[in-house]
């Protein structure tokens, strides 16, 4: 009777949306306790868009939109898609190939553009390469993050330029999907490798009280680990190849289905949908799917 109440369980995921990669993945799901949420692609819709650029007298705003947009165009980030889309939209023109190129997970992009040595990211890009922003940017960056905007820092020839600001929305799902995480008693935990302000102004949009944020990509795991050692059984839901270790060492790792290959592998379930609800389904599945057995 146990497998088949089981098999029935993973026939009436997948037709929620919720492809399970084995029969015991329910059983795990029982006890969790606590869900970690990856807040970009994950809580948000991942989709982000260039809203504004704060320049210094040092650069205009067509060189700074030339050489972010050129190496953002050879990043796969989603803040990287969003900076070269609105660098040719406001451009309106082609942007260069960089001679030179590498991402810095959780950092940025750096690498050669038409000869300038260029980084684009975080500020703590900038300040381990001894640069950070002049005060009038520095004011930039923090109006843009008291707004819930990600702020990002553009220098090139070691001297910092120029500040973008970057926003992605909250998924109208999400808000709900909480509200019903916790209704099946489980603890949220927002968690990003972006700025505290941004993700305190997304986890009060959903309804989430505790915030890990800043948080390097190889850094997420010891987050879960951290809450496993406290006793807790740890969910962990995310979509990006920065969030497949700590899927990986979760108790249950939910992916995005619209998320990266790297993520689906690591996971015990997949969300088809990309929508947070699923979550919440798949929890009331596996401990209805138990009861019955029961
Ligand atoms: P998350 O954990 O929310 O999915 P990441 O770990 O991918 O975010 O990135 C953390 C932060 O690093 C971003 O919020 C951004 O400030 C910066 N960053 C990462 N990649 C890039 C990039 N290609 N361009 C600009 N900034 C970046
Ligand atoms: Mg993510």
């Amino acid at each position: 009777a146990t497998p088949t109440a089981l098999m029935v369980g993973t026939g009436r995921g997948a037709q929620l949306g919720i492809l399970i990669k084995g029969p015991e993945v329910l059983e795990t799901t029982r006890g969790v306790d606590t869900i970690v949420l990856d807040k970009t692609g994950t809580v948000t819709t991942g989709r982000m868009t260039l809203l504004a650029v704060h320049t210094t007298a040092t650069a205009t705003e067509d060189e700074v939109l030339r050489l972010a947009g050129a190496l953002e165009h050879a990043s796969e980030h989603p803040i990287a898609q969003a900076v070269a889309t609105g660098a040719v939209e406001r451009t309106g023109g082609s942007l260069p190939v960089p001679e030179d190129f590498a991402n810095v997970p959780g950092l940025g992009v750096q690498g050669v553009v038409e000869g300038h040595a260029v980084l684009v990211g975080r500020e703590k890009l900038l300040r381990e390469w001894s640069m950070e922003l002049p005060a009038d940017l520095a004011r930039a960056r923090r109006d843009a993050e008291a707004a819930g905007r990600t702020a990002i820092a553009v220098a090139w020839d070691g001297e910092a330029r120029a500040v973008l600001e970057v926003a992605d929305a909250v998924k109208g799902t999400s808000p709900e999907a909480v509200r019903r995480l916790r209704a099946l008693g489980l603890t949220p935990i927002l968690l990003t490798g972006d700025n505290e302000a941004v993700a305190r102004n997304v986890a009060a949009e959903v309804g989430i009280d505790e915030v890990i944020a800043e948080v390097m990509p190889e850094d997420k795991v010891d987050v879960v680990r951290k809450l496993q050692a406290e006793g807790r059984s740890v969910a962990m839901v995310g979509d990006g190849v920065n969030d497949a270790a700590a899927l990986a060492q979760a108790d249950l790792g939910l992916a995005m289905g619209t998320g990266t290959d790297a993520a689906i592998e690591a996971g015990d379930l997949t969300l088809v949908r990309g929508d947070l609800n699923a979550a919440a389904d798949a929890i009331r599945l596996s401990r209805r799917t138990l009861a019955t057995i029961r």
